[in-house]
């Protein structure tokens, strides 16, 4: 079973840190409730893809991430996936998953295709709830095809994940010496790169005075890192203030920080999961 017991085991500590995020968050409570069973979905959904990879002789030879969606294995867990959503997320999301199940397979094929051609890269206008299912189905896919590549095949901007050319989701400092590095993790393989930390993702901008950071009181570890230039805001998870925080979950609990960065007049680059 190489390989497949250390991802279990992050679904499993993602799946902590919402059920300890929501006492403390009441806005973001519902959402995260709904989130573990996602989680949930998604670990048996990695457990059938490396049970398929097992029954392939010899590894996949993977010339670029997004070069080929392979829904063989994938497309017969749609279905379930859909009642998931439809069984536990918040109404209107629940609605969209319902309505979604009516479609025939030929739908859920394109709108499973358009996401992993365009995500991270293309889709900054699109509706929460109408990225929100695939997104959230094709993202161990996505998670393991960045596992399987070596190096980054792309030349690209470092504004942009070297392994497949999308936006970052979010920004993470780690602990170095007596600082902290700033990585961004990607929107769409969850991949993270390094980045420098006075540099603005969007636009480039080095200025210091230009790119202000906005703490929380009560959220000391979540980072507003603004960009006065462009307007856009990069939202950092902290981990040098909180080492039990995992940046993808911290994220979703974040809805206070959404609404105060949009009433400052900064606008988030890559929304998340939750559409914010
Ligand atoms: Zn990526
Ligand atoms: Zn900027």
């Amino acid at each position: 079973m190489k390989g497949a017991p250390t991802v279990s085991n992050e679904d499993d500590a993602r799946i902590r840190r919402a059920e300890s995020l929501r006492s403390r968050h009441p806005a973001a409570s519902e959402f995260l409730e709904f989130y573990k069973h996602v989680v949930s979905f998604q670990k048996r959904l990695r457990a059938n893809m490396a049970r398929a990879n097992q029954l392939k002789s010899g590894g996949v030879a993977l010339a670029g991430l997004r070069d080929e969606l392979d829904l063989t294995v994938l497309l017969p867990h749609f279905r379930g996936y859909l009642s998931v959503v439809e069984s536990h997320a918040p109404h209107a999301l629940a609605e969209s998953a319902r309505q979604f199940a009516l479609l025939p397979s030929e739908s859920w094929i394109s709108s499973l295709e358009a996401y992993w051609q365009h995500a991270g890269i293309y889709d900054q206008q699109v509706g929460a709830f109408a990225q929100f299912l695939p997104r959230a189905f094709l993202q161990p896919y996505a998670e393991s095809r960045a596992s399987l590549l070596a190096r980054a095949p792309l030349q690209t901007t470092p504004r942009l994940c070297p392994l497949c050319g999308s936006r970052p989701l979010l920004g993470v400092l780690r602990r170095e010496g007596d600082g902290g590095r700033r990585f961004l993790l990607c929107s769409f393989c969850l991949r993270e790169w390094a980045f420098r930390r006075i540099l603005c993702p969007t636009c480039g901008e080095e200025a210091e005075d230009k790119l202000p950071v906005y703490v929380a009181e009560d959220t000391p570890h979540v980072r507003v890192e603004a960009c006065n230039t462009c307007k856009f805001y990069l939202r950092t998870i902290d981990l040098t203030r909180d080492g039990n925080a995992i940046p993808l979950v911290d994220d979703l609990a974040a809805v206070a920080h959404t609404l105060w960065a949009n009433e400052q007049g900064y606008t988030r680059l890559q929304p998340n999961l939750l559409g914010t």
